[in-house]
C-alpha cells in the first residue's frame, strides 16, 4: 500500500520507528497527486518543495508530527494563495498569516501543503460554484464530489492526501465526507477557532477534519481545538483527548431516530443503508428511541435567511479596494465598487448577497430575518429537548448519493433542499460527524459511497466520536 493510501496513525507509528521520513509520505503524495489530479482536481494548488524543507525539521515527537495536511482553499496560510476559489482572489491575495487551525497543526507537527478546491466563498453543495476549476468524485468521476468542501474530500477520497480541512457551515464537511466515502466531523460551535477562515456566516462556520477514519478525525480535533482569543465565539472548554473513548461501546446509550429525517424524499437506496448501520449500532447494544424534531422541517427556509443575511455582510469587504482583483480605470469609487464586484463574484455568490441584503433591509428585516432568528431558536430548543432522552442522534447526511456533474446546476432550490439534514445542526450549534455505511449501486453500475450522520450535543464530541468508531467498525 503506498504512504498516501495510509491512516494518520498508521503512518505515525512508522514515522516514529525510523522505517520512513517526512519526505517520503511527500514524495508518494506527489505520485498521487500527478496521477489523478488531472481527472480528480482535488487540489488548486500546493507547495511540495516548501512541504519538504518543513519536513526535514519537523518533530516526530508530537502528535501529527511529519504528517502532511489539506487545507480548504478558504483558510489561511501564511505565504499560500486563499482564493476561496474565487476570481476576486485568484491570483491577487496570498495569505499573509496563518489561521488558528493552521498555528495549532503546526504545534502538533503537521505540515500543511495543499489547497483544496471547493464552491465559491463555501456557497454550494457540488463544488461547482469554483470560479477556478472541476473537482469529480473519485468513486464515479461523471459525479460531484459534493460540496462546498468538495476537494477536501476528494483528496482524502482519492488516497492524494492523507486528511484535509474544511468549513461547514450548513454541511460542507459531512455533505462531501459521504458523498465520497470519507469521515467528516463538524464540530460544535465554539469548539474550534474560526481566526483565519475567510467568513461566510459567523454564526454558523466551523472548520473541522475529513479523514480516513474515525481515529484520524479524533486526532485532527485533539490538534485543532481550544479557546483562541482571537475569535470572541471560541469558547474557554478544557480539550479532552477525543480518543479516550474511541473504544468504549455503544452498549447501554440511547441513540435517537427523529421521524423528520426519516420521512419522504430520501431515495430508498440510501434509506436501506442506513437502516443497516442503525441496526448494527442497535446490535452492539445502542438503544434506539422514534424521536420528534418539530421544527427542523423549517430548517432549510430558515438557513437560506440567516446564511445570505450574514454572507451580505461579510462579503461587503471584498471592495477591489482592500482585498483582490480590481477593474481597470474606475471613474470614481462607486464605480470601483460595482464593477469590481460585478467582474470577481460569480453567479451563485450574487444571489446570495441580494437574497441577504433583501432579508435585511428596512421593511423585510422583520418578515425575514428577526422571524427566521425566532425559528432559529426553536430549532436549537428541539435539539436541546430531544437530548434531555438521548444520547446521539442518527439520520442519513443527505437524501441521494452524489449527484451527476451538471444535474442540478440551474437549480439552485433542488441544492437547497438536498441540504435538509445537514443545516439544522450548525442552526443550533452542536456536533455532527459522517461515516461510510454500505456503498449503493447506481443507474450506472458505479458504487456510491453513503453517509450516516450522527448528531451529538453541543461539546459532546467524545460521544459522537465513541458512536462513529463502533459504527465504521461495522
Ligand atoms: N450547501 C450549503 C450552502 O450552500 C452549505 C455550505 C457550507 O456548509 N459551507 O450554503
Amino acid at each position: 500500500m503506498s504512504l498516501a493510501s495510509q491512516s494518520i496513525s498508521q503512518l505515525r507509528s512508522q514515522l516514529i520507528s525510523g522505517d520512513i521520513a517526512p519526505s517520503d509520505i511527500l514524495d508518494s503524495l506527489a505520485k498521487a497527486i500527478d496521477s489523478n489530479n488531472n481527472d480528480i482536481g482535488a487540489y488548486l494548488s500546493h507547495d511540495l518543495e516548501t512541504a519538504k524543507s518543513e519536513a526535514n525539521s519537523a518533530d516526530l515527537t508530537k502528535p501529527l508530527g511529519g504528517i502532511p495536511i489539506a487545507i480548504k482553499d478558504n483558510i489561511n496560510v501564511l505565504g499560500q494563495p486563499c482564493s476561496c476559489a474565487s476570481k476576486f482572489l485568484d491570483g491577487a491575495y496570498t495569505a499573509p498569516y496563518d489561521a488558528t487551525v493552521i498555528t495549532r497543526l503546526r504545534a502538533a507537527g503537521a505540515i500543511p501543503f495543499g489547497r483544496t478546491n471547493m464552491d465559491e466563498f463555501a456557497m454550494g453543495s457540488t463544488t461547482e460554484n469554483s470560479a477556478l476549476g472541476k473537482t469529480t468524485n473519485p468513486h464515479d468521476t461523471t459525479r460531484t464530489p459534493g460540496g462546498s468542501s468538495g476537494g477536501s474530500a476528494a483528496a482524502v477520497a482519492a488516497r492524494s492526501a492523507i486528511a484535509a480541512l474544511g468549513s461547514d457551515t450548513g454541511g460542507s464537511i459531512r455533505q462531501p465526507a459521504s458523498h465520497c466515502g470519507v469521515v467528516g466531523l463538524k464540530p460544535s460551535y465554539g469548539r474550534v477557532s474560526r481566526y483565519g477562515l475567510v467568513a461566510f456566516a459567523s454564526s454558523l462556520d466551523q472548520i473541522g477534519p475529513l479523514t480516513q477514519n474515525v481515529e484520524d478525525a479524533a486526532l485532527m480535533l485533539n490538534a485543532i481545538s481550544g479557546y483562541d482569543p482571537s475569535d470572541a465565539t471560541s469558547l474557554q472548554q478544557d480539550v479532552p483527548d477525543f480518543t479516550e473513548r474511541l473504544d468504549c461501546g455503544v452498549s447501554g446509550m440511547k441513540l435517537g431516530l427523529p421521524t423528520e429525517f426519516f420521512g419522504e424524499g430520501i431515495d430508498p437506496a440510501v434509506r436501506k443503508s442506513i437502516d443497516a448501520a442503525i441496526a448494527k449500532l442497535e446490535a452492539a447494544g445502542a438503544e434506539l428511541v422514534e424521536i420528534s424534531l418539530p421544527h427542523t422541517e423549517y430548517a432549510v427556509a430558515t438557513y437560506y435567511i440567516i446564511a445570505p443575511a450574514e454572507a451580505s455582510s461579510n462579503l461587503s469587504r471584498f471592495d477591489g479596494v482592500r482585498y483582490g482583483n480590481r477593474v481597470d480605470q474606475p471613474e470614481d469609487v462607486l464605480d470601483l465598487y460595482h464593477r469590481s464586484r460585478a467582474a470577481g463574484f460569480g453567479p451563485e455568490v450574487k444571489r446570495r448577497i441580494i437574497l441577504g441584503t433583501y432579508a435585511l433591509s428596512s421593511g423585510y428585516y422583520d418578515a425575514y430575518y428577526n422571524r427566521a432568528q425566532k425559528v432559529r431558536t426553536l430549532i436549537r430548543q428541539d435539539f436541546l429537548n430531544a437530548y434531555q432522552q438521548v444520547d446521539a442522534i442518527l439520520s442519513p447526511v443527505t437524501p441521494t448519493a452524489a449527484t451527476l456533474l451538471g444535474s442540478d446546476k440551474d437549480n439552485p432550490l433542488q441544492q437547497y433542499l438536498a441540504d435538509i439534514y445537514t443545516i439544522s445542526a450548525n442552526l443550533a450549534g452542536i456536533c455532527g460527524i459522517s461515516i461510510p455505511c454500505q456503498p449503493i449501486t447506481s443507474d450506472t453500475g458505479t458504487s456510491l459511497p453513503v453517509g450516516l450522520q450522527v448528531l451529538g450535543p453541543h461539546m459532546g464530541e467524545q460521544t459522537l466520536l465513541q458512536i462513529a468508531n463502533v459504527a465504521e467498525q461495522a
